[in-house]
């Protein structure tokens, strides 16, 4: 059977946030490309988020530099105003993204420059090609997970609201920010639950009248450049629920949530964790106490007439669980029927068939310039910054790698202009 074979200088694959960044910068250098989208325009803010996500920071921060939110700058969008903003912001260019196609295979052509790209709307050939399929692609659940066929068991990625579980308490394993959200609004609904809790950070939802991203911001720090040693697998907790505020866990056990350290097995129904609860705990605090020694020294060094905050450093009264937390729980005697797998996600990248990953399957690239010529990668988290999986931190990635992609095609142009001149000119007949 005949595939129709189009011919373009850039594919991007993926029209998320990444995708259409991505998209802006090369229309904005005039560089002929393409974005294809499997599913719709920022798919994963739809139908991968649960229902009352709200974006992490702000309005006015968590966008990009070309267009404003149409709501309060200091409010939290949605899920659906986020996925309907990066619908407009496509629109406002006229972004040549086509949706409902997926990337099933790239290959390097062979004995000639770019890449063969089979997709199930025929094949592309192209010389430049941008993978912007996320950086929460597969969603991640330890081996550990008990096989026990009664426990309801999902990972957050497939968790939408709280009737969507059997009658019960919960179990959330993980207390980032999709963990320890999802684990209040279940308390909230008022189910029992347990969370488990792993080395966190947990910056100030806001302090002394400031977001926390304005202070990261300020500070230096959405702009560092690699992770701090051992801090690898540290993650973030911070929410924008109810109109934002700051995550504490010692106020979330006095609620009535019970806190307990990392999850390491199970076995005859009884789920054990690890004695690593209070240090976690500390920690988290550390980290966040230090962001409001350092949000408080930026303030006296450039004169910010911002209001005192005291109350910020208060820490309440540890409840009984974290007094002495629990080392075993028995999943039957607590009446626990789900577990919340919220453990994050690995990538997915068996459709790209270059030589552009390391043997851990990690993709090898530098500022998202990958160790394959012409292939590209945008919205990894630290592709170049702490920043770079995010929102406004996406943008000027993508920006980087167009104007690498137009460096190159400036090359290609000399070299076939070159080529051009000094090709003789056919001998004509009689001359
Ligand atoms: C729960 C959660 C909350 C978050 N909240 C925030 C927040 O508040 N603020 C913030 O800045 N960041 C947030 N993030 C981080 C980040 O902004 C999101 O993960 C965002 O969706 C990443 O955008 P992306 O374009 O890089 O990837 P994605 O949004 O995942 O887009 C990738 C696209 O590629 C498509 N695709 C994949 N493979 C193929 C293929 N082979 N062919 C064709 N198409 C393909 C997918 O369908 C998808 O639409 C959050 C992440 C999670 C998980």
């Amino acid at each position: 059977m005949n595939q129709q074979i189009t011919e373009i200088d850039t594919l991007v694959v993926g029209a998320g946030q990444a995708g259409v960044a991505m998209s802006e910068h090369l229309s904005r250098l005039g560089i002929p490309h393409l974005v294809l989208e499997r599913h719709r325009i920022a798919e994963a803010w739809r139908s991968g988020r649960w229902d009352s996500l709200v974006a992490n920071g702000p309005a006015w921060h968590d966008r990009f530099p070309g267009l404003e939110f149409d709501m309060d700058p200091d409010g939290f969008a949605g899920k659906e105003q986020v996925a309907d903003y990066f619908e407009a912001y496509a629109r406002k260019f006229d972004a040549p993204i086509k949706t409902g196609v997926e990337v099933k295979r790239v290959t390097r052509n062979v004995g000639r420059a770019g890449f063969t790209v089979e997709t199930s709307d025929g094949i592309y050939c192209v010389n430049h090609l941008v993978s912007a399929t996320g950086p929460f692609q597969k969603p991640v659940i330890p081996a550990i997970a008990p096989t026990d066929s009664t426990l309801h068991q999902i990972h957050s990625a497939h968790y939408f609201n709280p009737e969507q579980l059997p009658e019960g308490a919960v179990l959330v394993v993980g207390a980032g920010s999709s963990g320890v959200q999802i684990a209040e609004e279940l308390l909230r609904a008022g189910r029992k639950v347990y969370l488990s809790v792993g080395p966190h950070d947990r910056p100030p939802r806001a302090y002394r009248g400031r977001d926390f991203c304005w202070w990261l911001g300020v500070l230096g720090l959405w702009d560092s450049e690699t992770v701090q040693a051992g801090r690898e697998h540290v993650t973030i907790a911070v929410s924008g629920a109810r109109g934002g505020h700051t995550v504490d866990f010692r106020r979330l056990a006095q609620a009535g949530m019970v806190l307990v350290g990392l999850t390491e097995r199970f076995a005859d129904g009884k789920v054990s964790f690890a004695q690593d609860l209070n240090e976690n705990l500390d920690r988290g605090d550390e980290n966040y106490l230090a962001l409001l020694d350092a949000a408080d020294a930026y303030a006296e060094r450039n004169g910010l007439d911002l209001p005192l905050e005291p109350t910020a450093r208060e820490r309440v009264a540890n409840a009984a669980c974290i007094a002495q937390p629990l080392q075993t729980l028995d999943l039957t005697e607590a009446g626990v029927s789900t577990i919340i797998w919220a453990t994050g996600y690995s990538q997915d990248y068996s459709w790209l068939q270059v030589d552009a990953f390391h043997a851990n399957g990690k993709p090898r690239h530098q500022r998202g310039v990958s160790s394959e010529q012409g292939v590209y990668f945008v919205g990894l988290p630290w592709l170049s910054r702490r920043g770079s999986a995010f929102i406004w931190g996406v943008w000027h990635d993508a920006k980087h790698v167009a104007d690498q992609i137009a460096t190159q095609r400036k090359y290609r142009a000399y070299d076939e202009s070159r080529s051009a001149a000094q090709t003789p000119a056919p001998l004509r007949a009689n001359a």
